[in-house]
């Protein structure tokens, strides 16, 4: 095909991304449009997206056509002896033919995806003179990357920057405009205990049961900056996912012996069980860890007295399964939708423990970062489980590429 109808066809194309970018907010949803639209217009293998941590001076790899989320959430790319790293530190464009020839290129980054990258294009992602990632496309499915490639992509590039920075502060002023509401109701309650702490005709035990409530205020205004940061990094996907290979039943073992002086104080025992025989599993075993403590915290918090916590395991299919089960409180059926969401908490629950109601938020956030899931039951006045799956080991499994229209 002529070389101009080519790059006409291409700029159409760019025209209708365009529009198809504008639509969205979600960050995740937008990049993945972006590679898919980098892979079209391009016509290569694939593409993916890295964004630069400015304080941290590297790369890490947000969305990629090839590679699944816990595989690429656990790739750095360092900005000194790298190819990414030179785009952003020159602000260039880079084409290159032979891509094993190039002094530049880190050769970690095959190793682990276990993709041959043969030729690529990488443009930086230019915003407001700043420089918030890299766009790469990877292999010409036949010939070799020509400028008009370089050109469409460095179209598509401008593009993506401007939807990148839109969505990242949107992103930032809806959640911090959430978390000031959220503030109000401790911050006015300190303000009330205050106020009546500096009345000389309270009595002793009003003084105590303020000096109490303030003390239950801050420990629960400090849990919540400390949970809000947790989710907006992960939320905002720069947390950084460190596979390794573990063994469950330590796992297990260490979350219960941290929880046991907390159930005790309630008189409440922690049963653990993981079959004898059981299989190691790939994840990041901290980050795992913070799930399991969360939903064993929770069902002591929302146990009663002498209550009953069961911790398991058991492999399912290419998952594995830990159920976390109490038999206190139980969770209304009208709650459930919600229990995920930021700031819920069940109405009735306030009065029984102090919480910030984004416990369940990160451990979503987390769980899905492996490509697993949570799932729910529970019955009130009966007891709850928390099931979360996990896929065993983190494998490379080619994503599809969802085609975009041509107009
Ligand atoms: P927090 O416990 O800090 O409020 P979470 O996000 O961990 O926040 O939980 C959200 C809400 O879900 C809790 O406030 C509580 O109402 C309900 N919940 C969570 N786990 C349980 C459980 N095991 N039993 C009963 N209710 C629960």
């Amino acid at each position: 095909m002529d070389e101009n109808i080519i790059l006409l066809n291409g700029y159409r194309h760019l025209v209708a991304i365009a529009r198809d970018l504008a639509s969205t907010l979600d960050l995740d949803i937008l990049l993945n449009r972006i590679i898919n639209a980098a892979v079209q217009i391009t016509e290569s293998e694939a593409a993916s997206i890295l964004l630069y941590d400015e304080a941290g001076k590297k790369l890490f790899f947000q969305a990629a056509t090839n590679l699944e989320t816990p595989i690429l959430h656990g790739l750095i790319v360092p900005i000194e002896g790298s190819i990414a790293g030179w785009i952003v530190l020159n602000r260039q464009t880079v084409r290159i033919m032979d891509f094993h020839k190039d002094p530049r290129h880190f050769g970690k980054i095959e190793k682990a995806t276990q993709f041959n990258t043969d030729s690529m294009i990488g443009v930086p992602l230019i915003t407001k003179d700043k420089v918030v990632g890299v766009l790469e496309v990877l292999n010409k499915k036949s010939g070799y990357f020509n400028e008009t490639d370089e050109n469409l992509l460095s179209g598509l590039a401008a593009q993506a920057a401007v939807a990148i920075e839109n969505s990242r502060l949107f992103q930032q002023s809806d959640m911090i405009a959430e978390f000031v509401h959220e503030l109000r109701t401790p911050l006015a309650s300190m303000g009330a205990a205050t106020y009546l702490l500096s009345k000389p005709e309270i009595t002793k035990k009003q003084r105590e049961q303020l000096l109490q409530g303030l003390q239950t205020e801050s420990t629960r205004l400090n849990d919540m900056a400390t949970s809000f940061l947790d989710l907006a990094r992960l939320e905002s996907g720069r947390v950084q996912f460190h596979i390794s290979k573990f063994d469950l039943l330590p796992l297990l073992e260490e979350c219960s012996i941290f929880m046991r002086t907390r159930a005790d104080e309630n008189n409440i025992q922690i049963e653990v069980s993981v079959p004898e025989e059981f299989p190691p599993i790939e994840a990041d075993r901290d980050k795992i860890k913070q799930v399991i403590m969360n939903l064993v915290s929770n069902a002591i918090k929302y146990n009663s007295k002498g209550g009953l916590v069961k911790i398991d395991a058991e492999p399912y299919k290419d998952e594995i399964l830990i159920r976390i089960q109490d038999n206190g409180i139980g969770i209304p059926e009208t709650a459930i939708p919600h229990l995920f969401e930021k700031f819920y908490r069940v109405k009735s629950s306030e009065e029984i423990a102090v919480g910030t109601g984004l416990g369940l938020s990160i451990c979503k956030q987390i769980i899905q970062g492996h490509g697993g899931r949570i799932e729910v039951h529970s019955e009130a006045g009966i007891g709850t489980t928390f099931t979360v799956f996990i896929p065993r080991y983190s494998k490379i499994v080619p994503k599809p590429n969802k085609p975009i229209p041509l107009p």
